[in-house]
């Protein structure tokens, strides 16, 4: 976050109570300060990154697998990039690191974001409930 604030007139530091963009469980407070308009901010908003929880069953879930987590193509558009790509996280899932379709991609961080459709296209996406 900007260490200058500028405040808002109506809504001084402009506060908004951040969510886990992972569990969505408070995790934080982000001050909006002055917002185009002097617009109010809103209530609650997606936090930059996973909450320390979430980031502990990350590094677990690394253990098990290579880490994907499947973001919202609109990611990728020009007006998203203030945004971090898990303020448009949908969905994590763990696969095996010997899987076929994994094997040119770079694994050495354990962990990589996809593009919704691209996962659309690999199956990643077919849930069943157990
Ligand atoms: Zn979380």
């Amino acid at each position: 976050m900007a260490n200058n604030l500028k405040l808002s007139k109506k809504h001084g530091v402009n506060p908004s109570l951040q969510v886990c963009t992972i569990c969505g469980h408070d995790d934080g407070i982000a001050m909006f300060g002055y917002i185009t308009g002097d617009k109010e901010a809103p209530r609650r908003t997606l936090s930059p990154e996973p909450c320390k929880k979430c980031k502990a069953d990350i590094e677990n879930y690394k253990k098990q697998g290579f880490v994907i987590f499947v973001i919202n193509d609109e990611f990728e558009n020009e007006e998203m990039a203030h945004t971090t790509p898990w303020q448009h996280f949908k969905y994590l899932t763990v696969v095996k690191r010997e899987a076929e379709f994994i094997q040119d991609w770079d694994t050495s961080k354990g962990a990589c974001f996809l593009q919704a459709s691209r996962a659309t296209k690999m199956g990643l996406d077919q849930f069943v409930e157990s």
